[in-house]
């Protein structure tokens, strides 16, 4: 990233110029990150460049009625080169976007103009250093150039929510007790432009299998992504889904279900829900609504969630399965065992109840920014997404005991490569061979089906899901194997990446 000044007014001294071209280049950087833009730019050979020129009122005036007919003094102007939109390169490049300097290969994404005394007056209104307004006028204009934009609101809230992750993450948060958002960014919701902070943290959603904890998340965050992962061996407090609001961003730690352990998978199971209880702001115990009374698993849970000392949410799924008379008990009865903070009927299937619920989840969540961008969904690779998203399509296909006593291996993840990619996204198709490890003959015969049948189902509803997460053609190939009892056995299940932790 190459950020070219060129100050043509008197009224920035050198150190204002270093410090806003040191915070100027970091934020850049990070917009230029493959996750905020085009792969193909933020991977390029050559290097993007920017140049931001420093201005009076009258040249601002100038060049605003010369470009946009309107005479009068602004903020800032963006002088794209590029054809984006949204971050995305409307068409390929072509060896004229670039060019060369000092011997550098330089790809030119266009000029930013800032008018300083404009800037001063709106940082003493807002009453925020100079400084900052600078750089968030910057970052701003830098997000236009990029192809961001915000004229229509659903574009806004995605260019303003990256322009203050930006700022944030630059070390320059906009104050919270500072006046206003700029005019220049007429957005009716504080929220959009940071001035409050948003609801944010962590929750644990527990649960016995099959109350319908994939069902609600699928339903949360609306992405395919955002499936429970059975296997908690990833990197960051095992996350399954990232649920984000103007004012909220609600992180789902992952929690593969409470059992009564009777195998060491369920052991491994119990063990890691709490773990991640334990890190959490808030636990979400979910029962499911057809059956009244609490089992041992239910009350074990319970205790556990209570020594955590985490405020404690009831939600009680499957509503729509059950009269609403007879959830009356139900509740009663676990009311006896916790002191909830609230009790929430809900329906993942029909979706009904699901925003209550997360207003409420989000009440209890301290204010903070947020841990992750704004775009984020999931922090497993791709390698891993893909194994789940077979496992999915099993247990859409099959009957409850298959699922439970099968795991995907991904046996080989290849990527081919366009002949002119620019970087390691750019892949003509995936190969991906996996297997399903089931427990007996008899789960392979109904895994493969009559003639193959169940596994082709499987194998191409798979296949698509994991071609509109990749964002290109793949090529699955699926097997299924028995190993019989592997879930007793350590060494499959460290090859499944069943891997105990410790704290
Ligand atoms: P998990 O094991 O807790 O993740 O449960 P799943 O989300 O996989 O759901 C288990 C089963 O319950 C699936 O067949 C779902 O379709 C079903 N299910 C989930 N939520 C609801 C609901 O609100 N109502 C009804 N009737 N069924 C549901
Ligand atoms: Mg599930």
């Amino acid at each position: 990233m190459k950020v070219q000044i060129e100050n043509n007014t008197r009224s920035l001294k050198k150190e204002e110029l270093d410090s806003f071209s040191s915070y100027v280049a970091k934020a850049f950087e990070l917009i230029s990150c493959a996750k905020y833009i085009d792969k193909r730019i933020a991977g390029s050979d050559a290097e993007l460049s920017v140049d931001v020129k420093f201005v009076g009122e009258d040249r601002i005036r100038e060049l605003n009625n010369a470009h946009r007919g309107l005479d009068k003094v602004t903020d800032v102007l963006s002088f794209p080169i590029l054809d984006m939109v949204d971050g995305k390169l409307s068409s390929d490049l072509m060896p004229y976007d670039y060019s060369y300097q000092d011997g550098i290969k330089i790809l030119p994404c266009g000029d930013i103009v800032i008018c300083v005394k404009r800037a001063a007056s709106q940082a003493e209104e807002y009453g925020h250093s100079l400084q900052r307004e600078l750089v968030f006028l910057a970052v701003h204009s830098f997000l236009h150039l990029m192809g961001f934009d915000h004229e229509d609101p659903k574009t806004e809230k995605n260019m303003f929510s990256k322009q203050e992750d930006v700022m944030e993450s630059i070390g320059l948060p906009r104050d919270p007790a500072s006046n206003a958002p700029s005019t220049e960014i007429s957005s009716e919701d504080r929220y959009q432009v940071g001035q409050i902070l948003p609801h944010c943290g962590y929750c644990a959603l527990i649960g016995r299998p099959n109350v319908g904890k994939s069902t609600l998340l699928n339903a949360i965050s609306g992405m395919k992504l955002a499936i429970v992962s059975h296997k908690p061996q990833t990197t960051r407090n095992n996350i399954s889904a990232i649920y984000n609001r103007e004012d909220a961003q609600v992180i789902f730690v992952d929690t593969p279900g409470i059992h009564t352990p009777k195998s060491k998978l369920s052991e491994f199971m119990v063990d890691s829900s709490f773990r991640a209880a334990k890190g959490a702001d808030v636990v979400v115990l979910m029962v499911d609504g057809r059956f009244g009374k609490p089992a041992s698993v239910e009350k074990k849970a319970v205790e556990s969630a209570k020594k955590l000392k985490k405020p404690m949410i009831l939600v009680v799924n499957k509503a729509d399965a059950v009269s609403k008379e007879s959830l009356l008990p139900l509740i009663a009865n676990y009311s006896q065992l916790a002191d909830f903070e609230d009790i929430v009927p809900i329906s993942a299937l029909k979706e009904d109840g699901i925003d209550q619920l997360m207003d409420i989840i989000i009440s209890k969540l301290p204010s903070q920014p947020r841990f992750f961008p704004g775009d984020e969904i999931t922090d497993q690779s791709e390698r891993e997404i893909a194994a789940e998203l077979i496992r999915e399509q099993i247990l859409h296909y099959t009957n409850e005991e298959i699922p439970h006593g099968t795991a995907v291996e991904i046996d080989a993840f290849e990527e081919e490569m366009r002949e002119d990619a620019l970087d390691s996204y750019d892949r003509s198709l995936i190969k991906i061979h996996a297997s399903i490890i089931c427990e007996r003959d008899s789960h392979k015969s109904i895994l493969l089906g009559k003639n193959g049948q169940m596994i082709k189902r499987i194998g191409t509803a798979a296949r698509k899901n994991i071609e509109e997460m990749t964002d290109c053609k793949v090529f699955l190939d699926l097997h299924v194997k028995v190993r019989k009892d592997w879930k007793n056995r350590q060494v499959f299940l460290d090859e499944f990446g069943y891997k105990k932790k410790e704290d």
